[in-house]
């Protein structure tokens, strides 16, 4: 594995504040609404915001755990609005957006529900009031309720997305409070479900080439037709360490043997997140 790592090279962030950021900045702010892109200190976020998208993040601001990787706030959510799922809409409208990428933090906390019951409504709200824009949801994994999960997917969304976040064996670091296993029955309970399913991994936590291989083909082998993988970078000093920054041809290695395994779609890069032209996925996914 060493020889296929670089320790000089690391994925360039262009900072640039445009009209496009100013408007999407705006109708966040306007709506009241939290995005990830802040969040999660996405490296992406001018150029995404410039391009007028972005990823909405419902269910408040606030996790209800603490993965190694990730730049949300994470506590005692107090957080409850139940005229979110309508300002989301209003801000896909205003937006104009084709296809829109929800996301949310989880919420252990809300008993019996999890916050699914938002999430469906969301979907439906976006679906009736701006019904050309496609809708891409990126959920926890509700503890694997079964009845949870199909409150979300009755609700339609053209890609539903789960993600696995690392190979199996360095899972139990990167997401103490997640279960590798049972984020695949998520996927393979979507697809089972006749959705348009799609996962992700961040690469450079200390996993090996082959180890991202298998994990293509076991969340191929559950029905994901759309697969994202992107160097994980470091958001704080209290954040797991990056262990090494993945080659732009490993990456492309990634890609090709992804598509020879099957899917769809692989969107394989440095700087790619679950939602990087998301809407271009899209376009070619959704028939
Ligand atoms: S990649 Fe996703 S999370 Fe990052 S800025 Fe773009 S839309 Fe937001």
């Amino acid at each position: 594995m060493s020889e296929l790592v670089s320790k000089e090279y690391k994925p360039k962030v262009r900072l640039q504040i445009g009209e496009g950021y100013r408007f999407v900045n705006g109708v966040v702010n306007n709506y009241k609404l939290n995005t990830v892109c802040e969040e999660a200190n996405c490296p992406n976020i001018y150029e995404c915001w410039n391009r007028g998208t972005a990823t909405i993040m419902i269910l408040g601001d606030v996790c209800t755990r603490a993965c190694g990787f990730c730049a949300v706030k994470t506590g005692k959510p107090t957080w409850n609005d139940p005229l979110e799922p309508f300002r989301t809409a209003m801000a896909v409208k205003k937006m104009k957006l084709k296809h829109v990428v929800i996301t949310s933090v989880d919420r252990d906390d809300i008993k019996n529900d999890f916050g699914a019951s938002i999430w469906e409504k969301t979907i439906r709200e976006i679906h009736k009031y701006v019904p050309d824009c496609t809708v891409e949801v990126l959920t926890p994994d509700f503890r694997g309720d079964k009845s949870l999960l199909k409150k979300v997917f009755n609700a339609k969304p053209e890609i539903f997305s789960h993600n696995v976040e690392c190979v199996e064996r360095i899972s139990k670091v990167v997401r103490t409070q997640a279960d590798w296993k049972r984020s695949l029955n998520v996927l393979r309970y979507s697809s089972d479900h006749g959705l348009l399913t799609k996962t992700g991994i961040m690469v450079g936590l200390g996993e090996t080439f082959d180890e991202v291989i298998k994990t293509m083909e076991e969340v191929h082998d559950v029905g994901v037709s759309i697969f994202t993988i992107g160097q994980y970078l470091q958001p704080t000093k209290d954040h797991l360490k990056v262990k090494s920054y993945i080659t732009e041809d490993i990456f492309d290695q990634y890609k090709n043997i992804g598509i020879e395994i099957g899917f769809d779609i692989v969107e394989s890069g440095p700087l790619v997140r679950s939602s990087y032209h998301a809407d271009e996925q899209a376009r070619l996914a959704i028939k």
